[in-house]
């Protein structure tokens, strides 16, 4: 049974919980046009994302007396990345920087072969991989057609475009426009394939995916599935946690005036959801917390679509409703569905088996599962929205 202040709605679209209709406070600091917050599902952290934080976090603990060090930040957002810091780990853009005897993890956007094996001609204790295993899958893909041309879709100055474009670049082009593939002097002969950027927007990839098409006939995905028109899902590389949170923007973005979304200014996924938004006539702006909201963007707006990138804690999101609700929001309504990851991480998404060992190791001298102690490591589950998204009947969706 639906809790006191909540109900469903059955409207013959998106909308499947109003919330805090009845409780909402009457308190009005600031006079808001806005009367509905929608707020996006899924939104937030994604598998990758939680599995590389909770790896960090439990990896400061196991090796109390090393420094921990990161290659890069962990993921692209910096309320992980200085909670962490604050728990004593160190990040850097160079394995140099890391002393002799550390730990060194590397982020969650993955790292070339250069970088590993620098790595592995120093003295670290131990080194801990924490790339996102779908980032891993690209590299895969890659090492998959070494003897092939590689045109990777992506940005030239991304951490993950450093890490796949480092596996075989004698043969991979970069290209982020229709203009760059116009660029390309690939010979028409000989074998093409494409991969994208695990974060890249669904619409752009589709777009120079089709202008590759053009130039090169021949060009393949290097990671193919059977979920495509055609028998091949061309953007295949983009991942889940991608597209699921795009789509999500584009359902919420036709009855929003403003799309509001949570994330670090380096976060590409968190880019690309403000990117959709426009992309679908929208207008979007993006804040690394609500505090960054400049009044002038609500101005007349009556209805406001939120939600946050894969890198972002949950308590950012939840931040941001309390201020529409002590401004006077009266109507919450949750869009969509959460993803089962959300309720439980995939085995795919398990810690490196050293690590699980190590945790092992301490968890039976102290006699007691080892927790995140950063507030950014905790999962998804237990935070406010997900308890009124489950007490309202919402069915998780697929990871
Ligand atoms: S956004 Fe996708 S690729 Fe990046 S960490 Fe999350 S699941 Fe992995």
């Amino acid at each position: 049974m639906a809790p006191s202040g909540l109900r469903s709605l059955c409207c013959g679209h998106a909308i499947l919980a109003v919330m805090e209709t009845e409780t909402a406070p009457a308190a009005q600091p600031q006079n808001l046009s806005v009367e509905r917050l929608l707020v996006a599902n899924p939104h937030g952290y994604c598998a990758g994302v939680l599995f590389a934080l909770r790896g960090a976090d439990l990896a400061r603990q196991i090796y109390p007396d090393r420094p921990v060090w990161v290659y890069h930040e962990i993921v692209h957002n910096p309320d992980p990345v200085n909670e962490l810091r604050a728990l004593g780990v160190e990040f850097c853009d160079d394995v140099a920087e890391a002393p002799d005897g550390a730990v060194l993890l590397f982020s969650a956007h993955g790292v070339s072969p250069a970088v590993r094996a620098q790595a592995a001609a120093r003295s670290f204790h131990a080194v801990i991989d924490l790339t996102c295993p779908l980032v891993a899958r690209v590299h895969e893909a890659v090492l998959r057609h070494t003897a092939d041309h590689i045109i990777l879709i992506g940005k030239h100055t991304h951490d993950e475009i450093a890490g796949t474009l480092g596996e075989v670049p004698e043969r991979t082009r970069v290209v982020s426009s229709i203009e760059d593939v116009q660029r390309l002097d690939l010979p028409q002969d000989e074998q093409i394939v494409f991969v994208t950027q695990t974060t890249w927007s669904i619409q752009d990839a589709q777009a120079i995916i089709a202008a590759i098409r053009r130039r090169y006939p021949r060009a393949r995905p290097a990671i193919a599935s059977t979920a495509g028109p055609d028998g091949e899902n061309e953007h295949a590389s983009i991942c889940y946690a991608t597209e699921n949170r795009q789509q999500a923007v584009i359902t919420g973005a036709r009855e929003a005036d403003l799309v509001l979304v949570i994330g670090g200014d380096k976060s590409e996924n968190t880019a690309n959801l403000v990117h959709t938004a426009r992309a679908h006539g929208a207008r979007s702006q993006r804040v690394q917390d609500v505090g960054e909201l400049r009044p002038e963007w609500l101005e007349g707006v009556k209805t406001v679509l939120i939600t946050s990138g894969a890198s972002t804690p949950e308590y950012r999101l939840e931040e941001a409703i309390a201020w529409f609700r002590a401004r006077g929001v009266r109507q919450i309504e949750a869009l969509g569905e959460p993803e089962k990851m959300q309720r439980s991480v995939p085995e795919g998404f398990a810690l490196p088996s050293e690590l699980r060992a190590a945790i092992r190791r301490v968890e039976d001298e102290r006699g007691e599962p080892l927790q995140p102690r950063s507030r950014a490591a905790q999962a998804w589950r237990g935070t406010e929205m997900q308890e009124r998204s489950r007490s309202s009947g919402l069915s998780a969706g697929g990871a």
